[in-house]
């Protein structure tokens, strides 16, 4: 690093959609920024993603006929399904922010066309808004604004600790070029996906996945800030958060759904769940059977399991018949024999099929009300399949640096950590146990990184 060590007011930490959002919006205020990144290129998880962002009251949703809602209706929503297990002042913060920040970001060139706004994720309000060209296209308008406002980048250079002065403020980093001096640090690192140490000690769910588990982000998701932030005695906050999606863990493919031909069943050989339930809440339901079940289904259904835009990696005909001969897949010629090889007790599988079958015979499925595409298909033409499947697939991670609503980073006992904020999904302070939404990761880290770049730059004019 070239610059002096005392030029700048705001030092960032982590060029993701968190990072830049917070050096613009602190740039906007009149501060010197410099952002720091350990990558040979700006954007982390955040250029890889869909870029989806979960807000309410917004103009694009207006656009499409979406008019009631607010961030009174998003607050009730978020802390209702979260069994109020989350800290109010948080989510309230994000709600309240959610508009207006997505129309500050639509504002700096990113476009949401109102036909790509979904419902993306339990309810019924439209609140998943998709950006044209996904989040690389988040990551890159943001990042054109770095240059006009004066804001230094750094490749390349992963920051290693922050430095603390005299009175305990956060005024610098440490990476291996040397120190760099400021007047507050926000940090955005990212999460933690990539690094299996801390897979195993903050997200025990992921890694009961064992060798099924992969981490679908960049590979620099090292779960730098919580070490950053802990050095100078930030507490974590969100054991064990995240989202897992559910596959049969053949290979390292990126499958959200589960097709509606199958049936999961858990230990016991109950049905447990609408196997086309939102992903956002599947794998929690699969994590309360003890984390493995069964995807069950016959022949018939095997045999016409053709490629789709959704399915083309492991619910297919071919790919079927291949791990069943290879016997990752169980293959029997009857219930009985599936039941003894499973391990699940034969008079309970047989009585879930048979319901199930008989549902499929009067037009629907009476327990779960899963909706199928097609006629719903009976599961009774030999030979029948069973494979274990397991929620694996690490999309984020939610442990992270406890904050307060102003996205200051909190100490162990609980104060603010002078002149060190944090944004992104280094913060651990907002996810209950299930994901709000497609868009519920991404959000937020527009929404607190634009906070935290402008308290930043506020702390540090102080
Ligand atoms: C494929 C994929 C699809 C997704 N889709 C969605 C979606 O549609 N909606 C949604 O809500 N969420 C989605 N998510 C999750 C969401 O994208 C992420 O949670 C979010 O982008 C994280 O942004 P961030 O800025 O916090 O971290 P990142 O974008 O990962 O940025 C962190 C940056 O910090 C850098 N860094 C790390 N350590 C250091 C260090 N010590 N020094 C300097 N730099 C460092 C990294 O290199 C990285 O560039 C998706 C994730 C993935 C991987």
């Amino acid at each position: 690093m070239s610059r002096d060590q005392s030029d700048y007011d705001v030092i960032v930490i982590g060029a993701g959609a968190a990072g830049l959002t917070a050096a613009v919006a602190a740039a906007d205020t009149g501060a010197s920024v410099l952002v720091v990144e350990a990558d040979v290129q700006t954007g982390g998880s955040s250029r890889l993603s869909g870029g989806h962002f979960y807000a309410a009251g917004t103009s694009v949703q207006c656009e499409a006929g979406v008019t009631e809602d607010s961030a009174d209706a998003m607050f009730e929503h978020y802390m209702t399904f979260n069994q109020w297990m989350v800290e109010p002042s948080i989510v309230r913060r994000y709600c309240d922010l959610s508009a207006p920040t997505f129309e500050w970001l639509m504002a700096r060139g990113v476009k949401f066309p109102a036909a790509m706004l979904y419902v993306s994720g339990v309810g019924n309000v439209p609140r998943g808004h998709q950006p044209e060209g996904g989040g690389q296209a988040v990551v890159l308008a943001l990042e054109a604004q770095l240059a006009s406002r004066g804001i230094d980048l750094v490749l390349a250079t992963r920051v290693e600790h922050l430095i603390c002065d005299d009175t305990g403020s956060v005024s610098g980093i440490e990476t291996s070029d040397g120190l760099v001096s400021c007047g507050s640090v926000v940090v955005a690192t990212g999460g933690f996906g990539a690094n299996a140490n801390l897979i195993a000690e903050h997200y025990p769910d992921a890694a009961k996945a064992g060798n099924w588990g992969w981490y679908i982000g960049s590979p620099m998701a090292q779960g730098d800030g919580l070490k950053l932030g802990q050095e100078v005695g930030a507490a974590l906050d969100g054991h064990n958060k995240g989202l897992l999606l559910t596959t049969p863990g053949f290979s390292h493919d990126l499958e959200v759904l589960l097709p509606d031909w199958l049936i999961l069943v858990n230990p016991e050989g109950r049905r447990f769940v609408n196997e086309t339930a939102p992903y956002t809440v599947l794998g929690g339901l699969i994590q309360r059977q003890g984390g493995t079940v069964f995807a069950i289904f016959d022949e018939a259904i095997r045999a016409a399991a053709k490629r789709t835009p959704f399915f083309n990696a492991y619910w297919v005909d071919e790919v079927l018949a291949q791990k069943a001969d290879e016997g990752t897949i169980i293959r029997a010629e009857s219930i009985e024999a599936l039941a003894e090889q499973t391990e699940i007790d034969s008079k309970a599988l047989k009585g879930t099929l048979d319901r199930y079958n008989k549902d499929c015979g009067q037009g629907g499925d009476s327990v779960f009300f899963k909706k199928t595409q097609g006629a719903p298909q009976p599961i009774e033409t030999a030979p029948f399949y069973a494979v274990e499947v397991r929620p694996a697939i690490i999309c984020w991670t939610g442990t992270g640096l406890r904050v307060d609503a102003e996205v200051s980073v909190l100490g162990t006992d609980d104060q603010p950590i002078p002149g060190l904020f944090a944004a992104g999904e280094t913060v651990g302070s907002l996810h209950g146990d299930r994901y709000i939404g497609g868009g519920g990761s991404f959000g937020p880290c527009i929404v607190f990184g634009k906070l935290a770049g402008e308290n930043a730059a506020a702390y540090a004019a102080t």
